[in-house]
């Protein structure tokens, strides 16, 4: 039996009824998180709990309770006891009668529950294969919005590619996956989105920053263009479920010799030492 969390009240996932007033349905007006759980413990909790908040705060959701959130999560993975999943977190805006303008005296909606979820381990070692789209979303993709309509028909189209992610770019400049974030390998240097308004911060991705610095390789934050992407000695993409799984074709293409390259392979380590609570540095 799954235990789940709706408004304030834990219970059986098959008696949980939503309220269909709920403005996450009419609007996606609201905001989430998804959080891996490694052998019964979250991963880079903190991390997701003050993304969460920051996210909400964008929205105008500003009497987020994190203790209480947190108190939430910790209760779920008890009751649950997953050791490999993850859990998914959504905080709406509140329930209010159907209305563009928020409701008065609403309160946030918090939604969890938890998934058991095996590691993607075969796509980490032989990579997926990508395809690429105009990215058509706004322009706070930095915000971790319920409303992910384009992000939804954009991997649609990957799958009936038969791919796996759609790699999204505006005017050419590559920003980030449907649902992850994407990184290239060029003349031997790691090379990603700067963190602004136009990409989701990955806590994967900052997590890679990381191993990249303590493994002394080199990096940079900065754009670079669909050619930039086909041409890469490496391409791999990140997020909490996919970690970090090679990308060998794009568009049909192989990159690099189409195997997952030497970097992507170095910077895996480093992860799953971290994963395994070796070399934690903030
Ligand atoms: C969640 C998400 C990611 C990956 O973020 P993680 O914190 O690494 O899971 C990347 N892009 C988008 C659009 C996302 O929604």
């Amino acid at each position: 039996m799954k235990i789940s969390y709706y408004n304030g009240q834990f219970k059986n996932d098959d008696e949980i009824t939503v309220d269909y007033n709920d403005r996450a349905f009419y609007f996606g007006d609201g905001v989430y998180e998804v959080v891996r759980v490694y052998n019964n413990e979250f991963f880079t909790l903190d991390e997701h709990m003050d993304r969460l908040i920051r996210s909400a705060s964008e929205i105008g959701i500003e009497d987020l309770d994190r203790s209480k959130m947190v108190e939430i999560v910790t209760q779920l993975n008890k009751q649950n006891n997953i050791s490999d999943g993850s859990i998914y977190i959504q905080v709406s805006r509140g329930i209010g009668k159907r209305n563009h303008a928020y409701p008065l005296d609403t309160k946030p909606v918090v939604l969890a529950y938890m998934n058991e979820t095996a590691r993607p381990t075969d796509q980490m070692e032989e990579g997926i294969s990508a395809i690429t789209a105009e990215d058509y979303r706004w322009l706070k993709c930095h915000v971790k919005s319920l409303n992910l309509l384009a992000n939804v028909m954009e991997k649609e189209r990957a799958v009936r590619a038969g791919a796996h992610e759609t790699i999204l770019n505006r005017q050419g400049i590559v920003t980030e996956g449907s649902s992850t974030n994407v990184f290239i390998v060029k003349d031997g240097v790691l090379i990603t989105h700067p963190a602004d308004n136009m990409i989701l911060n990955g806590i994967t991705r900052l997590e890679v920053l990381k191993v990249a610095e303590l493994r002394n390789i080199a990096y940079e934050e900065k754009t670079f263009t669909v050619k930039e992407l086909m041409e890469a000695e490496e391409v791999f993409i990140t997020s909490t479920t996919q970690e970090v799984t090679p990308v060998i074709e794009v568009d049909g293409e192989m990159i690099g010799k189409g195997l997952k390259g030497k970097v992507t392979n170095a910077l895996q380590e480093g992860f799953n030492e971290r994963i395994h609570k070796l070399n934690l540095v903030k």
